[in-house]
C-alpha cells in the first residue's frame, strides 16, 4: 500500500465499489439475500475481524485452537457485506459518504483530560 496524503475522493470511487459488488453479489447468486441475511453476514464478518484482531494484539487465545483469521482479509470480508447491506437498502453509499465527511471536518476533535 503507498502511503500518501490524500484529502479528496475521486467521484465514483466508491460508486464503481458498490456497482462492482452489487454485480458480483448477482454473479454468484447472492443477489436475493435478504437484509437480515446481509447483517448476520456482516456481524459474523466483525467477529472474525475481530478475532483476527485479537491474534495480532498478542491477546490471550486458546492454544490449542489455531485461529485462521487474517485481519485483511477479514476488513475485505467487512467491507463487502456493509456494501452488500447498503446495496439491499438501496443506499448511495458514496453520497452518504461524502455527506458525512463534510460534516465530520466541521468538528474539532482533541483529547481530553478526565476528571475522576
Ligand atoms: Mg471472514
Amino acid at each position: 500500500m503507498t502511503n500518501t496524503k490524500q484529502t479528496t475522493l475521486n467521484p465514483n470511487t466508491i460508486r464503481h465499489l458498490q456497482n462492482y459488488i452489487a454485480a458480483k453479489a448477482e454473479e454468484r447468486g447472492f443477489a436475493d439475500e435478504t437484509l437480515h441475511e446481509r447483517l448476520v453476514l456482516l456481524m459474523e464478518e466483525v467477529g472474525e475481524l475481530a478475532k483476527a484482531c485479537r491474534k495480532v494484539s498478542h491477546m490471550n487465545v486458546d492454544v490449542n485452537r489455531e485461529i485462521h483469521n487474517h485481519v485483511g482479509e477479514e476488513i475485505a470480508d467487512v467491507l463487502n457485506m456493509i456494501f452488500a447491506v447498503g446495496i439491499e437498502l438501496g443506499v448511495d453509499i458514496e453520497s452518504e459518504f461524502l455527506d458525512k465527511e463534510s460534516e465530520v471536518d466541521k468538528r474539532h476533535y482533541q483529547r481530553v483530560e478526565s476528571h475522576q
